[in-house]
């Protein structure tokens, strides 16, 4: 037994490894360096015999001693020994078994130990095939998840039948620390170095997972920010293709200053801010950025935050609006007092002014002194044709090319958030399946909602309570009655001849002449000029046209003046034709002598009060009543009314009693293209008739207005100041009025009521007696045309000239 242990008990050279552990089983190359080393190496090549490898505990020792060096090792065979160009060795060894040192026998020149051998404790036959089994599983699971094991060692391990040498095999494979290998080596038990290699082989496939895991992370980081900067870089390309921005200060930023600027309240600066962050993310040239860009353009430009300040003198008021107007005295008073109660008041609450009245009459011009005179600026919108909600209110953002609505840009050229806002034409407001402008315009004319305006595009809302709105229209009955019931009417009726040819003198010429760059000097046109301009060249209430002629004069008297041919002009009533041309209109409309079947209706159209002539014939026929010239129901219905009451007077008036029966009668009220509606013609198409019937002519110089009843009774009218003075106008002598419009007359200028001659009635009976030459009802007598009618001819009674 002593025998079998001495000779287990061999002395050998030791070589200490640094770095590295030899298994059994494994053959591997070794640089050998140190002095010790290479002695052992030589000890073992001269003696023909194996040698004993043993790790030492720490690496960074050169010159190990005995306690430094690991007891179990591997005894070893040398295969190769080659020389190195360092002159080192290389040897290739092989491990052939463990062996633990039991002493140290020698120190110099190499260690020399002597040694026994480590038997391993094998399992049984089955444990040893479960064992091979599993480790060979772990460690292809391994090979799997590390991928850095060459495809010869997964080769070689495949071969190996026996789990002492597969663990061995294996823990070499494994890239572990030193000690941990240094255990496995030491471990003699197959089993439990078999669970130790497995326990081994789980750990490192769990980190190899997550090396893996976070491997793939770290790349995925680092592939997003390169595609990131690849894409920037690309962008900057193509913008700097497309002529964009280059680096220059960034837009976003700029927005960014301009809200502050503006001074936007706190949700509409929130959003705005929003904007911006998007607009930042978007490629400039999208389509998408050019929207947001426009609206924030739209944001930042108006004035949220700009007040001018008010100078509410009502004597200040008053001396810019003479010094603007000529007359127009109850409106100016009128504006006065509504001024005067705002300054009380103090609040901008209260009814809306409306001025009504003809094209020409100095509604604008009004809404401009206000503003003038309160030191507000103006802006004016025309409503005219707005059947579409959004142009108040602005279209949503979502629309293609959408902008707000008038309000709003209104507000942006006023640039200020009080200004005088004058609506015009909202008499003319139409609406459709595409909403109810009046609505929209409800909310921004009510004092108790428009502090809060919103508006579509914005999306935020607008503080519309400090303007000043005004409208104007040409009529008050087609402006839509919730906004009536709001505003404030001021009536402007239009202007006298007189008045016409003041304003013409005092205002309109002087301001054609300066806007045409004369002097006073350069031109005069007399009051005799002007009184023919009004009369031959215009016919309209307010005197717009007066403006235009007085402005071609200027403009002819201009190229005079620069041409040289003449320093100054002077027009008179004889040569003012010279400048305008043929006169356009015949003064004096009424015919000068007496016509049958044509007598002169008053009325008044968009334009101002007109006269009118309505014609009659009667032909030989069934009873038929026909009406043309675009004539309304309201009227077709006072034409019937005329011929009932005909009918009942036809006795008096000496006609057969079925003469209705026997003929047509055609009742038209020339200019066409007008449309003429309203029960005012009544007792004009009534006499007209009458004197188509009875032959009777009608006294010429002579208008009328009146509504009637079938018994003949004579009710008010509306308009009698323009119809008188359009009356007056034409060159009419002698009015035929209601006698219920008496109270009327007091409006109308003196000396348009010296110059007329007005009739006041209250029963149809006195129209005929005073507009029939010849006499009225009971003398009347049976006349030509009723006897042709009679004999069955047809006699046209209307166009006696
Ligand atoms: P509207 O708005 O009623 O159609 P505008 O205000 O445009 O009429 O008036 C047309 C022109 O006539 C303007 O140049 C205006 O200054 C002038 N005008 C009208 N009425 C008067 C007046 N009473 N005094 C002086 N100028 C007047």
């Amino acid at each position: 037994m002593s025998e079998a242990r001495d000779a287990e008990r061999k002395s050998y050279p030791l070589l200490p490894l640094r770095n590295v552990l030899v298994f059994p089983g494994i053959t591997i190359s070794l640089e050998v360096g140190r002095p010790k080393s290479v002695k052992a190496v030589e000890i073992a090549r001269a003696l023909g015999m194996e040698l004993v490898m043993c790790a030492q505990k720490s690496t960074d020792i050169t010159d190990p001693l005995p306690e430094h060096i690991y007891a179990v090792g591997t005894l070893g065979i040398i295969k190769e020994v080659a020389k190195t160009a360092s002159g080192n060795l290389r040897i290739v060894v092989e491990g052939i078994r463990r062996i633990e040192i039991s002493s140290y026998l020698a120190l110099e020149p190499a260690y020399m130990v002597s040694v026994e051998d480590l038997h391993e404790r094998r399992p049984g036959v089955e444990e040893n095939r479960i064992l091979v089994k599993s480790l060979m599983e772990q460690y292809e699971e391994y090979v799997g998840v590390t991928r850095n094991v060459p495809a010869e060692t997964l080769i070689s391990i495949t071969g190996i039948s026996e789990a002492g040498r597969l663990c061995d095999t294996v823990a070499n494979h494994i890239p572990i620390p030193i000690p941990e290998k240094q255990e496995l080596l030491e471990t003699v038990s197959i089993i439990e170095r078999a669970e130790m290699v497995l326990d081994v082989l789980s750990r490192e496939i769990e980190l190899a997972g997550l090396e893996k895991r976070i491997n793939l992370r770290v790349r995925r980081q680092i592939e997003r920010s390169q595609k990131e900067y690849w894409l920037r870089e690309q962008m900057k390309a193509i913008q700097r293709e497309l002529g964009d921005r280059g680096d220059g200060p960034s837009e976003a930023e700029e927005f960014r200053q301009k809200i502050e600027k503006a001074g936007l309240p706190d949700d509409a600066k929130e959003r705005a801010l929003r904007e911006v962050a998007r607009l930042e993310k978007m490629p400039q040239a999208s389509a998408e950025a050019v929207v947001v860009r426009t609206y924030l353009e739209w944001l930042v430009s108006l004035p949220w935050n700009v007040l001018t300040e008010d100078t509410i003198d009502i004597e200040h008021a008053k001396k810019i609006l003479d010094q603007d107007h000529y007359g127009l005295d109850e409106p100016k008073e009128r504006i006065l007092e509504y001024l005067a109660i705002r300054k009380l008041v103090g609040k901008p609450k209260g009814p809306i002014l409306c001025f009504v009245g003809p094209p020409g009459v100095g509604k604008t011009s009004l809404g401009k002194s206000i503003a003038r005179a309160l030191g507000r600026r103006f802006v004016r919108i025309s409503l005219g044709g707005v059947r579409d909600e959004a142009e108040i209110r602005g279209h949503r953002r979502t629309y293609i090319g959408a902008l707000p609505g008038r309000i709003i840009q209104g507000l942006r050229n006023a640039g200020s958030k009080n200004p005088v806002f004058l609506m015009d034409e909202i008499d003319k407001l139409a609406s459709d399946f595409r909403g109810d402008p009046a609505a929209a315009l409800l909310e921004v004319l009510d004092p108790e909602q428009n502090h809060q305006f919103s508006d579509h595009y914005l999306e935020v809302p607008f503080d519309l309570s400090k303007v000043m709105f005004i409208t104007t229209a040409n009529s008050s009955h087609s402006i839509p009655r919730p906004l009536l019931d709001r505003m404030e009417v001021i009536n402007l009726p239009g202007y006298t001849e007189e008045e016409k040819i003041e304003i013409g003198s005092q205002f309109l010429v002087p301001k054609m002449v300066k806007e045409h760059g004369l002097t006073p000097s350069n031109l005069t046109i007399r009051r005799d000029a002007l009184r023919e301009i009004v009369r031959s060249y215009t016919r309209e209430a307010g005197v717009r046209n007066l403006e235009r002629q007085v402005a071609t004069i200027c403009r002819k008297t201009a190229k005079d003046v620069v041409a040289g041919n003449k320093k100054r002009v002077i027009v008179t009533s004889r040569n003012v034709n010279k400048y305008l041309g043929i006169p356009k209109f015949r003064y004096g409309q009424t015919e000068k002598e007496d016509q049958v079947g044509v007598s002169l209706a008053l009325a008044v159209t968009e334009f101002g009060g007109d006269i009118m002539p309505c014609e009659v014939s009667v032909v030989k026929g069934k009873g038929k009543l026909t009406l043309t010239g675009q004539l309304g129901d309201v009227m077709k219905e006072s034409a019937q009314a005329a011929v009932s009451y005909l009918r009942s007077r036809s006795a008096d008036l000496g006609l057969e009693p079925d003469f209705y029966e026997t003929v047509d009668i055609h009742v038209h009220i020339p200019e066409g293209a007008i449309p003429k509606d309203g029960p005012s013609a009544g007792i004009t198409m009534a006499c007209a008739i009458a004197s188509a019937l009875t032959g009777k002519p009608v006294k010429h110089g002579l208008a009328m207005t009146g509504e009637i009843t079938l018994r003949g009774r004579v009710l008010p009218v509306g308009g009698v100041k323009e119809k008188v003075l359009a009356a007056h106008r034409a060159g009419v002598s002698k009015v035929i009025l209601p006698l219920d419009n008496k109270k009327d007359l007091e409006d109308i200028p003196s000396n348009v009521r010296n110059e007329l001659d007005i009739e006041l009635v209250a029963h149809m009976d006195q129209v005929l007696t005073m507009a029939l030459a010849g006499g009225g009802n009971g003398e009347l007598e049976t006349f030509a045309c009723l006897e042709g009618l009679k004999q069955g001819q047809d006699v046209a009674v209307n166009h006696v000239s």
